[in-house]
C-alpha cells in the first residue's frame, strides 16, 4: 500500500479524480451538523446543553460541538484519516472545526471572559501503542492548539482497559464505563477554565459524560465543551 502511495498521486477519496485528497465538488458534498443539545439531540443554539438536560443533575457538559454531518463522502475521509493518518485530512478537519469555534457566538462569549484549554479523550496505553496506533483525538486536538495558539493538556488518563463500549449493552456500558479516568496529577488550573475535549468519532455520550464528571469533581466551576468532529443525526 505504502508503494502505491509512493508512485499514484492524491486522489479524492469520493469520485477518483487526481490533484487532493477530496476534490472541491466533493466538498460540497460535506453537510454541516445542525445545532444541537448534546444530551437530548434537539435543537439548541450553538450546541448548548439545553435548559432541559442542565437541570438533570447527571450531565455535565456546557455544551458540543459538531462541524459535520455524517454523509458519505465525510465516512471515506475519516476512514482514509484514522487508517492512512493523511495529515492534510486532519488539518482540513481542524480548520473546518475552527471555522465552527469561531462561529459559534456563545463559545466565542464564553473564551472572552475565560481562559480556553484544550485536551482529549485519553486512550490507553496499551491500545495507545499496540491496537490503534495513536490516538487520534490527541493528534486533532494537538494540531488544534497549535493552529489556534491555545495551550493543550492530558487532562486526565483511562485507568483501565476498558471492553469497546459498542460491544455492550447500555447497562454494563455504564458498569464498563465507572472509574475508566483518573484525573492527570499536578495539573496548573485556576479552576474557572473552559475545556474543550476533542474527540475523533468514536467516543460514546456516556465515555466523555464520565470524563466531564471527574474534571467537575475537582474543578466544579471548569467549563466543559465537546467538540466532535462528526456525529450521526438523532
Ligand atoms: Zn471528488
Ligand atoms: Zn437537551
Amino acid at each position: 500500500m505504502n508503494l502505491i502511495n509512493h508512485i499514484f498521486p492524491r486522489q479524492c477519496i469520493n469520485c477518483w479524480t487526481t490533484g487532493a485528497y477530496l476534490c472541491i465538488t466533493c466538498k460540497k458534498q460535506l453537510k454541516p451538523h445542525p445545532d444541537i443539545c448534546p444530551y437530548c439531540h434537539r435543537f439548541s443554539k450553538d450546541y448548548l446543553t439545553c435548559i432541559e438536560c442542565k437541570t438533570q443533575k447527571d450531565n455535565y457538559l456546557e455544551g458540543i460541538i459538531i462541524p459535520f454531518a455524517y454523509t458519505d463522502v465525510l465516512k471515506k475521509l475519516i476512514i482514509k484519516l484514522k487508517y492512512f493518518h493523511k495529515k492534510d485530512i486532519s488539518n482540513f478537519l481542524v480548520d473546518r472545526l475552527i471555522i465552527g469555534l469561531q462561529t459559534n457566538e456563545s463559545f466565542q462569549k464564553e473564551f472572552h471572559h475565560s481562559e480556553l484549554i484544550i485536551s482529549f479523550i485519553p486512550s490507553h496505553r496499551y491500545r495507545h501503542y499496540f491496537i490503534k496506533g495513536y490516538n487520534q483525538s490527541e493528534l486533532l486536538a494537538n494540531k488544534l492548539s497549535k493552529k489556534l495558539q491555545i495551550p493543550m493538556i492530558a487532562i486526565a488518563k483511562k485507568k483501565k482497559f476498558t471492553k469497546t463500549q459498542a460491544s455492550l449493552d447500555r447497562n454494563n456500558r455504564l458498569h464498563n464505563l465507572k472509574n475508566a479516568f483518573s484525573m492527570t496529577q499536578n495539573l496548573q488550573l485556576q479552576g474557572n477554565e473552559t475545556i474543550l475535549i476533542v474527540d475523533d468519532i468514536t467516543t460514546t455520550g456516556s465515555t466523555i459524560n464520565e470524563l466531564a464528571k471527574l474534571i467537575k469533581h475537582y474543578y466544579p466551576n471548569i467549563k466543559i465543551r465537546w467538540a466532535v468532529i462528526w456525529r450521526h443525526i438523532g
